[in-house]
């Protein structure tokens, strides 16, 4: 079995369930307790959160623990809406290819009179930093751009919209769930007031990640009740996953340099497979990726029979975004890089994780051939492209 949908969610570390279990058995006071074993699950909780603030060059005061990235992409929107509302600021700028959780959450706050600008993400999927410049009105109280695309895998200019944003004094949030633990992330060069972040995709446990949120800016908190993290999200604390995340985290900077090297050359080597398949294009910048994303659309098929085979051969891959996956709508990732639905439909992520070898990569490309072929064999829209009947696009 070849695990190629990192994006969607990534095995956890064996480091990382030790840390785990470790801390079930050993750690179960609540770090609100006064006594011994809750001050000891505190001091553990307070570790973690200096070892997170460290890898992203953050204070640790600045890291409010949350239930994953959409849990803190919310709690950043609704954070500068909050703020934007008290100084008569209504307007966002973000991009059309945001997670959903970021799409819904502008959602919400368009119904409360918030108005949003959305950039353009153009044809390789990399937001222009002037055209951020050029979208900040007087009004405006938020940019929030995603540091790297959860399906085409393309890495955002982060720091110099954030440079932007710093000059223009409008807050700067970025959904870096996919980035962090896989580029270097640093909040302070990257110019950065907020960013989200999931362990689940970097090794550690799901349902646990994390807000930065720069010293000196309000956050709101959506959760009330106790007066866990600085009183800015109650309930007690997930202290076994927040330490697992940490560990899993320090592993994954540990290894960044590593695991790039071998990632980019195993991304670079199914690039160069797939695309001698005919009438196959890559989705998103060829050089400005995650080291670990590939993204294909191959005309004349459906993607989720593509999927279906290809997981009888034993690779386990995805047509872009699992939360989108059941719904019969392309990806909305695809459709604002402007593929036409036709050929949306037809896509292919790949996100490869660290284990992989160049014969499974060959054992990919290989595979990926013989299904496009076997698919575009009885696809109806395959022979109208064939006969001329319609007109092919890649
Ligand atoms: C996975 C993901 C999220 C959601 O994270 P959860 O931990 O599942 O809430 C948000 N944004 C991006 C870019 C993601 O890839």
């Amino acid at each position: 079995m070849i695990y190629a949908d990192n994006a969607a969610t990534t095995k956890m570390s064996d480091a990382a369930i030790d840390t785990l279990t470790r801390c079930m058995k050993e750690t179960f006071g609540n770090p609100s307790s006064l006594y011994s074993i809750g001050q000891t699950a505190k001091e553990v909780l307070e570790k973690a959160r200096e070892d997170v603030a460290g890898v992203i060059g953050a204070q640790p005061r600045e890291i409010i623990f949350t239930s994953g990235g959409s849990e803190a992409d919310n709690q950043a929107l609704l954070t500068a809406a909050a703020l934007g509302k008290k100084n008569g600021k209504k307007h966002i700028v973000s991009s059309a290819f945001e997670h959903h959780a970021v799409l819904h959450t502008l959602e919400r706050l368009k119904k409360e009179g918030f108005e949003v600008t959305l950039v353009d993400v153009h044809e390789n999927g990399i937001v222009r930093p002037e055209e951020v410049e050029k979208a900040i009105r007087e009004d405006t109280c938020l940019v929030t751009i995603m540091y790297a695309n959860n399906e085409i895998g393309t890495i955002q200019p982060i720091r110099e919209i954030g440079a932007i944003c710093r000059q223009k004094k409008v807050l700067f949030h970025t959904d870096a769930v996919q980035a962090i633990g896989h580029i270097p992330v640093n909040v302070e060069e990257d110019n950065i007031d907020m960013l989200s972040s999931s362990a689940r995709k970097f090794h550690g446990p799901k349902g646990v990640g994390f807000l930065y949120v720069k010293k000196g800016i309000k956050a709101e908190n959506l959760i009330t009740g106790g007066a866990q993290e600085r009183g800015k999200r109650a309930g007690t604390e997930n202290v076994p996953g927040i330490a697992a995340m940490a560990t899993a985290l320090k592993e994954a900077a540990s290894k960044l340099d590593e695991n790039t090297v071998k990632l980019s050359a195993a991304r670079d080597r199914l690039i160069a497979g797939l695309k001698t398949i005919p009438h196959s294009a890559l989705n998103g910048d060829e050089h400005s990726r995650l080291p670990g994303n590939v993204n294909f659309c191959f005309e004349g098929i459906e993607g989720e029979s593509l999927l279906l085979l290809l997981d009888d051969k034993g690779i386990e891959a995805s047509s872009g975004s699992a939360c989108t996956s059941g719904s019969l709508d392309p990806s909305h990732v695809l459709l604002a890089i402007g593929r036409v639905h036709d050929v949306a439909h037809g896509s292919l992520r790949l996100s490869i994780g660290e284990t992989i070898t160049d014969e499974e990569c060959d054992y990919i490309i290989k595979s990926v051939g013989e299904v496009v072929e076997y698919l575009r064999g009885f696809s109806p829209v395959w022979r109208d492209l064939v006969s001329g009947k319609k007109q092919f696009i890649l």
